[in-house]
Order: structure tokens, then C-alpha cells, then sequence
């Protein structure tokens, strides 16, 4: 047996001994939990899992609500690592169960869905869908959250109460986290983690701060509608295209002229198409791009705003001007909230397990997650994980088709999203043992 698999049983076997499940963890035993988590997800038989998993969901991308082969694919494992779950749940979804079955529940969620993206990356496992990508890192957050399930599994003496995994689809747009909360999926649970891969920042390193950290954000479309007519007789025309013009410059100050500076923002036109000649002026020119914000209240306000100044614009060049939000494909996503005490926990826990000078402060970004629909029910937590690595290689933003993953990063997710889940149950347990609620009804 190589050095480091005797190393890793015995860190093991320490930890059984450490903290029999009669008994309360003392503070350090706690603190040890962390890094023999990172150590048993680095074994080469739980890494190369990983990996492996990883790989075959890049090769096989899924859009949202598409994920079939990918859930197949979790539920199989979860089926080999013995741990029930709850399918389907909102179309593709899955949601596993491992502890008692009892409160106190705490919740850890990986999305599944890619990318309508053709993969630029000329590699073994490449893409074998033309135009779909895994440009997310959604495949290495499946897979890590396999992963802490398996270290669960293996440590669920140490579970007081329960943990739930939670697999959700349609991340990218498709509000899947909206649906899987309709269907119940965080009913009894007390607290949610989730963590995205990072390829700006070190590998090693995690980020992330208390509360907001991802603006809230909407879409929309608006049809401009003028008279067409010749180029070059705009006196028979109301031209739609100098309409639509005005109608972009004007949307630029509610950011600019109406916003407070200190509250930060977005508003960008991303679409605009009409016409198809050069001599002939259309009938009607469409618009459309997106809203961020960071309250609900200024998210509000941009959205009333918006449709005023189109409607209104449009009107002055004698042009007519409907807006569309189109919420139930594109639903509008709510700012991503981290809890004040949830961070304190995360940073506790990874403090433990990479040393508190590699955890980083994060910039709050105009990106946006649907993590923030569960932020909006329970408390919840987001954290993105390094993985940037030059001598890995070049490491692209998301949704480039030349993104990569740093595999390496696999096991810190795996660990992280384990400990956190254990030591949230431990230290919840200990301070609440009076705490009584109802179970799962399906468990
Ligand atoms: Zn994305
Ligand atoms: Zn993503």
C-alpha cells in the first residue's frame, strides 16, 4: 500500500476515533474535520472519480432543463454510494438525502446545465455535441458535490441530522433554482451552500464576502414600430431606426443621470435589428438587453423606468413601443445575498482547512447567480473556489469556448461543501439539541 493511502486510513480511522457519535466535538476536534476531508477528496480513488465523472459530463453537455444524461448519471452514483434521493424534481433535478433523515437539514446545491457554446478547446475530452459546451464549470461543481457526498457517506457518523444535496438544473437563464424551490426542495432546511469555480482567482484560495455579492438581474425586448418607406424620401416614412437610436441614448441615463452613483446599476442594449437594405427605411426596429441591479428597490424602479422611457421616447418620434420582459423563460434573477452568519461559518471552516490568508474579500460583480431564489427563502451562502493556474494553462472567463477547469480544484470543492455541511449540522446540533421539527415526508 503506498505511503499516502496508509496516511489517509489512518487520518480516517483518527477521525472515527475522535468523535464517537455519542458525544459533543470538542472545539479542536472540529477544527481537524476540514483538512481530513481535503486529504481523504485528494486520494487518488476518490480524485480520480472525480475526474473521471467531470470529464464524462464535459464530453456530454446538456442545456437546462435537458440535463437527462447527467442526472442519470448522479443518480447512478448516488444509487453505488448508497444514498436515497428524490427524482425528478423540476424536470431533470435531483435531491439526495445523508444523516438521520431528521432536522436540523442543511442544504449544499451543484448546478448541471452548459452552454449553447462550440468548445475551442482541442483536447481528449472535448465536447462531443457540436454548439454545446460545459464553459461554466458546471460539470466540475456536479462532480464536486458527488464527491462530499461520498465523503459524507463515508463519515455519516458524524452527520447530526441531515444533509441535502441538492442537483439543480437550468442555472445558465432558465431560473432552475426558482423551480426547485416550487417543488419544495428547501421545506425544513435551515441553511444553503453553494460555490462557484473561479478562473480569476489562485488556485487555493477562496473567495467571498457577507452580503451581496450578485446583482439582481431581468431581460428585455422591445418592438419599435415606425412606417417604412424610401431612403430616400423620409418625409412619406416615420422612421424607426432614429427611434430606436434615441430610445438607447436615453436608456443610458437612468444609470447615468437617475441612479445614485453609490448604488450600483446596469442597463445595456445588446440587440438591435431591423432593416435589411440600404435604401429602404423598415416598419419596425427590435431592441433588446438586460437590467442589473443591487436592491430589490432600484431593481424595481430601472424595470418601471425602462418601459417609460421606450414607450415615451418612441412617442416623440411619432413611433409606437411595446416592452417585453419575457419572465417565464427568462425569469428575473434576485440580488445574491450572503447571510452574516453563514459567512462567519464558512470562514471558520475554510480558514481551517486553507488558513485564513487564503481566503479573499470578493468584489461584489454585475454577474449574477440563481442561487440568490434560495437566499430569498432561507439563508443562504455562495463562495467561488481559485483555480487559476498558469502552469496548468490559460485560463479564459466563464462562457469562453476556450474555458478550462483546473481538475486540482475538485478536491478542495468536494472538502469544502462536506466540512461545511458537518461542522454547520455539529455546531447547530450543540447549540439547539432542544430543536425538534418534522421530517422529510417522503423520507
Ligand atoms: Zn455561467
Ligand atoms: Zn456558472
Amino acid at each position: 500500500m503506498p505511503l499516502h493511502s496508509c496516511l489517509n486510513l489512518i487520518l480516517i480511522f483518527h477521525l472515527l476515533m475522535l468523535i464517537p457519535s455519542s458525544s459533543s466535538p470538542s472545539p479542536e476536534e472540529l477544527s481537524q474535520i476540514p483538512s481530513i476531508f481535503l486529504q481523504h477528496a485528494q486520494h487518488p480513488e476518490v480524485f480520480d472519480w472525480m475526474v473521471d465523472l467531470r470529464r464524462k459530463i464535459h464530453e456530454n453537455p446538456e442545456l437546462g432543463f435537458q440535463e437527462f444524461e447527467t442526472s442519470k448519471l448522479i443518480r447512478a452514483e448516488l444509487d453505488r454510494l448508497g444514498i436515497s434521493y428524490k427524482y425528478p424534481v423540476a424536470i431533470t433535478g435531483v435531491v439526495g438525502f445523508i444523516g438521520t433523515g431528521n432536522p436540523p437539514f442543511v442544504a449544499i446545491r451543484a448546478d448541471m446545465d452548459a452552454l449553447a457554446l462550440q468548445e475551442g478547446v482541442e483536447w481528449e475530452h472535448k465536447s462531443k455535441v457540436p454548439g454545446k459546451m460545459h464553459a461554466c464549470g458546471h460539470d466540475a461543481h456536479v462532480a464536486m458535490l458527488l464527491g462530499a457526498a461520498k465523503i459524507l457517506q463515508q463519515h455519516r457518523h458524524l452527520i447530526q441530522g441531515t444533509v441535502v444535496l441538492v442537483f439543480q438544473p437550468a442555472e445558465e437563464g432558465g431560473g432552475g433554482a426558482k423551480k426547485m424551490l416550487e417543488a419544495g426542495v428547501l421545506d425544513n432546511v435551515d441553511a444553503i451552500f453553494g460555490l462557484h469555480v473561479s478562473s480569476r482567482h489562485p488556485f487555493g484560495m477562496v473567495i467571498s464576502k457577507p452580503g451581496p455579492i450578485l446583482a439582481a438581474s431581468g431581460f428585455f425586448e422591445a418592438v419599435i414600430g415606425g412606417k417604412g418607406g424610401h431612403a430616400a424620401l423620409p418625409q412619406h416614412t416615420i422612421d424607426p431606426i432614429l427611434a430606436a437610436s434615441n430610445i438607447i441614448v436615453s436608456l443610458q441615463h437612468l444609470v447615468s443621470r437617475e441612479a445614485d452613483p453609490l448604488d450600483s446599476q446596469v442597463v445595456t442594449i445588446a440587440k438591435f435589428q431591423g432593416g435589411g437594405a440600404f435604401n429602404v427605411i423598415p416598419d419596425s426596429v427590435t431592441i433588446g438587453g438586460t437590467f442589473r441591479a443591487f436592491s430589490k428597490e432600484s431593481f424595481i424602479q430601472l424595470k418601471q423606468r425602462i418601459i417609460e422611457v421606450i414607450t415615451k421616447q418612441a412617442n416623440v418620434q411619432r413611433c409606437n413601443a411595446t416592452v417585453e420582459f419575457n419572465e417565464d423563460q427568462k425569469p428575473f434573477f434576485p440580488v445574491t445575498l450572503n447571510d452574516q452568519n453563514l459567512y462567519k461559518h464558512f470562514r471558520t471552516v475554510a480558514g481551517d482547512m486553507l488558513g485564513t490568508n487564503n481566503i479573499l474579500d470578493m468584489q461584489p460583480l454585475m454577474g449574477t447567480e440563481d442561487f440568490g431564489f434560495y437566499g430569498e427563502v432561507i439563508p443562504g451562502l455562495f463562495y467561488f473556489v481559485g483555480m487559476k493556474n498558469e502552469s496548468v494553462g490559460k485560463f479564459e472567463q466563464g462562457h469562453s469556448p476556450y474555458y478550462i477547469v483546473n481538475e486540482d480544484v475538485l478536491p478542495y470543492g468536494a472538502a469544502l461543501h462536506a466540512s461545511i455541511a458537518t461542522r454547520y449540522l455539529l455546531e447547530y446540533s450543540t447549540k439547539s439539541a432542544s430543536t425538534k421539527g418534522h421530517s422529510y415526508d417522503e423520507l
